[in-house]
Parts: C-alpha cells; sequence; structure tokens
C-alpha cells in the first residue's frame, strides 16, 4: 500500500478531534513529503540531529512535534521551530526549554512525559513524581513553556487489558492534574498516546492525540 492509502485509511478510522502525529523517524525528507502532498502537515521526529537535518528540506508549514527523549543540551536547537515537545520527563528540562525559548521570546507547548508501562526503559514521570512536580510550584512561574497536557507509551504487549488500563491510568491522572492545577486552561486539553499497534485502545480511553510511524508509513528506512 502506498503512504497516501494508508494515511487516508486511518484517518477515516479515527474520529476528528484526534490529531494524527504522523512519525517519520527513519524515514527521508522525500518519504515525508508523499505524506505532506495528501494535505498532512503534524509530523512527529524523535531525534534532534535527524529532525533539525530533515526540517532544513521541507516546507515551512510543516508543525513538527518532538516526541523522543530530550536532552537539555539539544533544546535549543529544536526550540526556534518546533510546535510542541510530547516528552517533558524534568523539571530541569522544563527549566531549559524556558530560558532558550525565552531568549528567542517564544513559548513552547509542552507536554508531561508519564511512565505508565511496566517496562523500565521508558522515560517519564511517576504519577507521584509528577504530583510532586506540580506542588513545587517552580513550573508555574515558567512564562515561555505552556503545559498542553499529558504524553504516554503503553507496554509493548499483546494483552490488550493490561495496555487498556495504562491507558486509563493516564486519562485518569490528567483529569486529575487538571482539576487541580488547569482548572479553566483551555490550553490543557492533550492527552497523547497510541501507537502503531495499540491506537485504537488508546481513542476508546480517552486520547486527543495518536503518534503513529509504522501504520503510516511501514517499516523504518534506516
Ligand atoms: C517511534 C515512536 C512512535 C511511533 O511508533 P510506531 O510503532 O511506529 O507507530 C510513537 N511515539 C514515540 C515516542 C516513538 O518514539
Amino acid at each position: 500500500m502506498t503512504i497516501a492509502t494508508q494515511l487516508n485509511e486511518l484517518k477515516a478510522n479515527i474520529p476528528d478531534s484526534v490529531k494524527l502525529i504522523a512519525v517519520s523517524k527513519y524515514h527521508s525528507a522525500d518519504t515525508i513529503m508523499e505524506a505532506y502532498n495528501e494535505g498532512h502537515r503534524l509530523f512527529g521526529e524523535s531525534r534532534v540531529q535527524e529532525l533539525v537535518e530533515k526540517k532544513e528540506l521541507l516546507p515551512d508549514d510543516i508543525e513538527w512535534h518532538f516526541i523522543g527523549h530530550l536532552q537539555r543540551n539539544k533544546v535549543r536547537d529544536i526550540v526556534p521551530f518546533v510546535s510542541m515537545i510530547h516528552g517533558v520527563d524534568s523539571l530541569r528540562l522544563l527549566r531549559e526549554i524556558n530560558k532558550r525559548a525565552k531568549q528567542i521570546n517564544k513559548t513552547i507547548p509542552c507536554l508531561i512525559q508519564l511512565h505508565i508501562a511496566d517496562e523500565s526503559s521508558k522515560f517519564g514521570f511517576s504519577f507521584d513524581e509528577c504530583r510532586e512536580l506540580l506542588a513545587s510550584n517552580e513550573w508555574s512561574k515558567f512564562q515561555h513553556v505552556k503545559i498542553c497536557g499529558v504524553m504516554g507509551m503503553a507496554t509493548f504487549t499483546d494483552n490488550e487489558k493490561q495496555v487498556k488500563s495504562e491507558f486509563k491510568s493516564l486519562y485518569r491522572f490528567f483529569h486529575e492534574i487538571k482539576e487541580q492545577y488547569f482548572t479553566n486552561d483551555r490550553f490543557f486539553c492533550e492527552v497523547s498516546m497510541g501507537m502503531s499497534q495499540d491506537y485504537t485502545l488508546a481513542i476508546e480511553e480517552g486520547s486527543t492525540m495518536i503518534r503513529i510511524g509504522t501504520a503510516v508509513f511501514g517499516e523504518r528506512e534506516y
């Protein structure tokens, strides 16, 4: 199947309210253009160097979402153009994003990454660590980051019950902190969860943004 077909089938099968981030990591600029030419504008990348190189080759109206683990010393490379940073997993990272964004007078939409999988390899706060972070209040003084919601990755398993319950826990946590810290904040509205193998479950559990790589582009090219 072509990328156009896969993209359009996917879009036909998800509610309009759910944003589709086409995860183009390890795919060339030419491949990305195939999706772009179908009208797609939301793309996700997880490595800074790769993103910076490809961004140069591609149209300016693409909205780039950084979805991977972000090192603090790379923040300034993406802050000038990135639309959203999904994987904020420490206060120090948030502080650095704020600092770099301030220098160029921008405000960067960010999602807090929560560790919901039962795998040690995935990044993110535990729910309690995140509660602590929010209670500490330092984040609320940052003028150049906008916390827009949460992001998480479920365990890589065929056990649907487990995946569903992990997504459910993230959704519930989103509402918990929304009520406590973001009650009247209309920007705090995103739950970024769901990848190629589990996006249907994620949508059932309240996802507002799915991050899809292989189901759009096929196997990664490099
Ligand atoms: C690679 C990646 C995805 C997409 O994975 P697929 O299984 O190819 O859909 C989604 N989210 C993150 C954080 C990723 O690194």
